[in-house]
């Protein structure tokens, strides 16, 4: 059974209908919204939508989050503000005080460090972390004039969750790679992190993580990569719109030729038979495409061993030592 966390509690009374808004959100979108959580929850979407409603509506209770960025592009933050439309991140940041966060947060300076101080002291908060944490040498990263991996260790110190999104934050990704030898959050702090491990974080996998850490008041059930098993409990070949092709071994030879168009892209080095995210159940963009749906085979960006064991990402690979690499693995 999955340790309780010290966070603010969100009462959730019963309640029979769901209104027609809730917060100033559609009906429609709400439920949209609760099937996110419900599904990184494993609870039935009705008895849990209709008590989430009276809660959002009742409860004065608002958790600190705070949000580092170690060695990032802010792709995560852009990814995440995607959602923005309809505001299903709207209703997140209504119900969370966020303390910190570099790119979003008005005040600089001092006043921003101040300000996530103040936030770890007191303790208690979520702690999201975008970006790797430099082991080289501190100087590849610094905020304010301090090591990244210092703010990270007194952040985490007392914080009740912790929630690395991305890839880089995730395992190391891109990072690992470069003269600063990037890490992921899990391996400096040794204590559990939930991995939103995609390069960026799909928005709707942090927004079901964290309104289930705050709802439920627990870590989502995680995989051995500690990832949920809710949205990597998948591979992208399981779902691919181009499985079909796969199936009757038609694959990709010639990018000019419009025959091809739909084929099967491991022959040009998608990598989705070893991706364990369900980009092809949720899609991203409001649902707009995805990888392998728009013509890019899949480069397994929630693995482990991404970028370095998968590059170079458009050669056709060999099944049997790809499959022997760091990525792939999944309990
Ligand atoms: Fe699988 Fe990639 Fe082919 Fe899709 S394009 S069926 S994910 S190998």
């Amino acid at each position: 059974m999955r340790a309780k966390l010290e966070l603010p509690s969100m009462e959730i009374p019963d309640l029979q209908d769901i209104p027609e808004q809730v917060q100033g959100m559609p009906r429609r979108d709400f439920l949209r919204l609760c099937g996110i959580v419900a599904a990184a929850t494993g609870v039935a979407l009705n008895p849990f939508a209709a008590r989430l409603a009276r809660a959002l509506e009742t409860n004065p209770a608002k958790p600190k989050v705070v949000w580092l960025e170690g060695l990032d592009c802010a792709g995560c933050t852009v990814s995440f503000g995607g959602l923005l439309d309809p505001p299903t991140v709207g209703i997140l940041l209504d119900r969370i005080s966020l303390r910190y966060h570099e790119t979003l947060m008005f005040g600089t300076g001092k006043v921003a460090e101040k300000a996530r101080m103040d936030a770890i002291a007191e303790g208690g908060h979520v702690l999201v972390v975008e970006g790797s944490v430099p082991t080289a040498d501190d100087r590849f990263c610094t905020v304010g004039g301090v090591p990244f991996k210092k703010m990270l260790l007194e952040s985490a110190e007392k914080a009740a969750a912790i929630v690395a999104v991305g890839a880089c934050a995730s395992f190391g990704g891109i990072t690992r790679a470069t003269p600063a030898r990037g890490r992921g959050v899990a391996e400096i702090l040794g204590r559990p992190v939930v991995n939103l491990s995609t390069c960026p974080v799909h928005p709707e996998h942090l927004v079901g993580t964290l309104l289930h850490i705050l709802g439920q008041g627990t870590l989502p059930e995680l995989d051995a990569h500690g990832r949920p098993k809710a949205f990597f409990g998948v591979t992208v070949h399981d779902h691919c719109p181009r499985r079909p092709a796969f199936d009757k071994n038609l694959f990709l030879m010639d990018w000019n030729d419009p025959a091809q168009r739909d084929y099967c892209l491991m022959s040009k080095g998608c990598k989705g038979p070893w991706a364990w995210s369900d980009c092809a159940v949720r899609y991203w963009n409001h649902g707009a495409s995805m990888c392998t749906a728009c013509g890019a085979g899949c480069q397994a960006c929630s693995e482990p061993g991404f970028y370095e064991d998968h590059s170079p990402l458009f050669f056709p690979h060999d099944p049997v030592s790809h499959a022997g690499g760091r990525g792939g693995h999944h309990d």
